[in-house]
């Protein structure tokens, strides 16, 4: 038997640290409130910040220079708390729930590359899509050293940028892979979030 239209979609959206994914899913939920979706955006990093603040860290950014044990830990309860999250809120919705997890597909930590989307993860989250947020390395950096509202030097650099970007793209597919989820790319130019934000809306449209 069919089963019944599903009336939520999930959709990761990752990128590297000041790419600007919390900027374009603000304003691609705007778009889509604006046609009758019930969109919303749910940061891993804010799950992660508030459990971790009990532990005593004391910003975002810190997070990443925790045993990798701990981050682990708290990577995995965060995975949980957040499906429990979306399936409450998806209950009962005659509009289409979109949740967007902002998140991270791999982390610079002190001991190695590290998948944002294990296994343990990816298989609490079950993505329709795993999006990816790109620039080019130079306006990535850029935007790192302009926002004095977070540390971001760890990543500020644009070897070492266009590096990870390639593996981003390894890291995204291969989480992919285990939940049959798709693949997309948006590109957030200079000056351009609007661009990126149409994009994005298009992409959750077709799903
Ligand atoms: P993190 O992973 O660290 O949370 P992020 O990907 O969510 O980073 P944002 O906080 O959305 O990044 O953006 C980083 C900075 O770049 C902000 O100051 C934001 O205003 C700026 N920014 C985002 N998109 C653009 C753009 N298209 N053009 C110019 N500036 C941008
Ligand atoms: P953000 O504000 O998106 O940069 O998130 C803040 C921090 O939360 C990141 O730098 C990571 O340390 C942590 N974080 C976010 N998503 C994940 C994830 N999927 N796995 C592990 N840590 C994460
Ligand atoms: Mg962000």
């Amino acid at each position: 038997m069919l089963e019944p239209l599903k009336n939520f979609r999930i959709v990761v959206v990752a990128g590297l640290p000041g790419v600007g994914k919390s900027t374009v899913l603000s304003r691609t939920s705007e778009l889509l409130r604006a046609e009758g979706y019930l969109p919303e955006v749910i940061n891993y990093g804010d799950f992660m910040f508030e459990f971790a603040k009990r532990k005593g860290v004391k910003s975002r950014d810190d997070l990443r220079k925790l045993p990798l044990n701990e981050q682990k830990k708290l990577q995995a309860s965060v995975a949980k708390e957040i499906r429990n999250y979306v399936i409450n809120k998806a209950r009962g919705d005659v509009a289409t729930f979109i949740a967007f997890i902002d998140t991270h597909v791999l982390i610079k930590t002190s001991s190695g590359l590290w998948p944002g989307l294990p296994e343990y993860v990816i298989k609490e989250l079950v993505p329709d899509s795993i999006v990816i947020v790109e620039a080019s390395p130079e306006e990535i950096v850029s935007r790192q050293l302009r926002d004095k509202t977070r540390y971001r030097a760890d990543y500020a650099d644009t070897a070492l940028v266009k590096e990870l970007m390639d593996l981003m793209r390894v890291f995204a597919i291969s989480a992919a892979t285990l939940v049959g989820a798709s693949v997309n790319f948006v590109v957030n130019r200079e000056g351009k979030v609007d661009e990126a934000a149409h994009s994005l809306a298009e992409i959750i449209r077709r799903l």
